[in-house]
């Protein structure tokens, strides 16, 4: 398929259509990565400080405009208000980070008898950047920024349901000075523009952020060019409640590790393991804790959470959570909208399908564990190894399931686990690679070697 197809927006708290755009086709991805092979070229010559400065000002352009960003956002995704300012910021604090590692990004100098060793870290040139859904700013921003500030075009390919904030965010690059073409946008569906791009002889690289599913078709379609690729796949992390933890602390958190963003979020901890002589306490001090969460109009700034994103998501999430008996179940709004109320499971079999299948939505499973040995085997028995939490007091416990968990974010009496100065990927079917922290510039370089000769070649 290579035609054009108009791709409507629709604002999932009420169903209107908030937008129709164009989307893009094979030709529109084929000219669109040879302007950004173009305009890379100079880019990577510019002088690192002037590349630096230019991605501060897209920075600063981006905050200036973060109250716009973040009402697009509640209208395409139906982000709560609050989320959706965060999220802008985010992008405003990437660029930042990243402007700051472009002087920084040196080589080395190794030591070699008859001559000198230098290595060059090298941009790849175009990088394709995969965008799912349930975090449009953010996601398509730890590509770009990063890929960017070391000498890299980027071509954002976005979610069909949610392109209009990355649409801005491409204008507004041209706003702050960026090159024309170094930073493109191309709406469309992603087994047409997605797959182009993938497929496409002149991108470098693909950083997608997605389903498992379409992450091991897009390293298999990578394969064949030997492109380089990072996948950010999907998750269901656990959160792992030891009988010696603050009690009160964890119920009160656990509500929204799995219900922000109405639970579309790779690093939602969705199976709350709990140690059975505080079982039942748990689930008691946990009721009112899910309860009370805010679940309503998105735009209202008392809001904790809004909508899920689509109809099928509204479907899939039914058909894991409506059958099975929920133990805890909130109140979610009525009429038009894809609402779905947060959700508790108990009685649960771990290896039902709500237990090991991400759901994507605002359900949660509750599972007894015994020791600190079968925290771990539950904890582990997933093909997913996103994320994490464990609540306990003991220190050495801590760091002991720390390690044994196969995680790649893990976190302790807290639920944080994403901040763009830290390491971020996942292990096993979570994905490949790692981005965001110190070292989200190198992952868009090649290391190049080189050696030159210092013997006298005079005759
Ligand atoms: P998805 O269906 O895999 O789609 C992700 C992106 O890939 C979309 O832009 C999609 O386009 C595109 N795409 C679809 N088929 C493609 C193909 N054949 N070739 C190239 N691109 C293609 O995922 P989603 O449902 O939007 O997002 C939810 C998933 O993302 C969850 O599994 C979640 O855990 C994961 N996620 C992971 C992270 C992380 O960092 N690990 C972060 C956020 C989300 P269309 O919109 O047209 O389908």
């Amino acid at each position: 398929m290579s035609g054009h197809h108009d791709l409507e927006v629709l604002n999932p708290a009420t169903e209107e259509v908030v937008a129709t755009v164009p989307g893009a086709g094979e030709r529109d991805v084929d000219a669109a990565v040879r302007r950004a092979a173009a305009a890379q070229t100079g880019w990577a010559a510019a002088a690192p400080g002037e590349r630096a400065r230019l991605l501060r000002r897209f920075a600063a352009v981006v905050d200036r405009h973060n109250e716009e960003l973040a009402r697009l956002e509640v209208r395409e995704a139906g982000h709560t208000v609050g989320n959706a300012r965060w999220e802008a910021g985010n992008v405003r604090d990437l660029l930042d980070y990243a402007a700051g590692g472009v002087e920084r990004l040196n080589g080395r100098q190794i030591p070699v008898p008859g001559g000198i060793d230098v290595t060059f870290l090298e941009p790849l040139g175009v990088v394709g950047v995969i965008v799912p859904w349930n975090f449009p700013m953010p996601v398509a921003a730890w590509g770009f920024a990063p890929a960017l500030a070391a000498g890299n075009a980027v071509v954002v390919k976005p979610a069909e349901t949610t392109p209009l904030t990355a649409l801005r965010l491409a204008e507004l690059a041209l706003e702050a000075g960026l090159p024309e073409h170094l930073l493109q946008v191309l709406p469309g569906r992603g087994d047409v523009a997605g797959e182009a791009l993938v497929r496409h002889p002149g991108v470098a690289k693909i950083v997608f952020t997605g389903s498992t599913r379409v992450g091991k078709r897009v390293m298999a379609l990578c394969s064949d060019q030997v492109k380089r690729v990072t996948l950010e796949l999907g998750g269901k992390s656990p959160n792992i409640v030891f009988a010696d933890a603050d009690l009160e602390a964890a119920a009160a958190a656990a509500p929204m590790a799995f219900l922000d963003n109405a639970g579309q979020d790779c690093c939602a901890r969705t199976r709350v393991l709990v140690q059975r002589p505080v079982y039942d306490r748990f689930l008691e001090l946990l009721e009112p804790a899910v309860r009370s969460v805010r679940v309503g109009d998105p735009a209202d700034e008392r809001t904790q959470m809004g909508p899920l994103i689509s109809r099928a998501q509204l479907e899939r999430v039914r058909s894991y959570a409506d059958g099975a008996g929920a133990a805890i179940r909130g109140k979610a709004p009525e009429g038009p909208g894809f609402w779905f109320p947060p959700t508790v499971l108990t009685d649960v079999a771990p290896d039902a399908p709500a237990a090991r299948e991400e759901i994507f939505g605002p359900v949660a499973v509750v599972l007894p564990f015994e020791d600190e040995e079968d925290a771990v085997r539950l904890a582990n028995d997933t093909e997913y190894g996103l994320s994490g939490s464990l609540w306990t007091r003991d220190v050495g416990r801590a760091l002991r399931v720390s390690r044994a968990v196969r995680a790649g974010n893990l976190s302790v009496n807290s639920h944080s686990s994403v901040r763009y100065w830290t390491p971020f990927g996942g292990f096993a079917g979570s994905g490949i690679g790692r981005e965001l922290g110190p070292d989200a510039l190198t992952a868009f370089t090649e290391t190049k070697n080189v050696f030159i000769s210092t013997e006298d070649s005079a005759p």
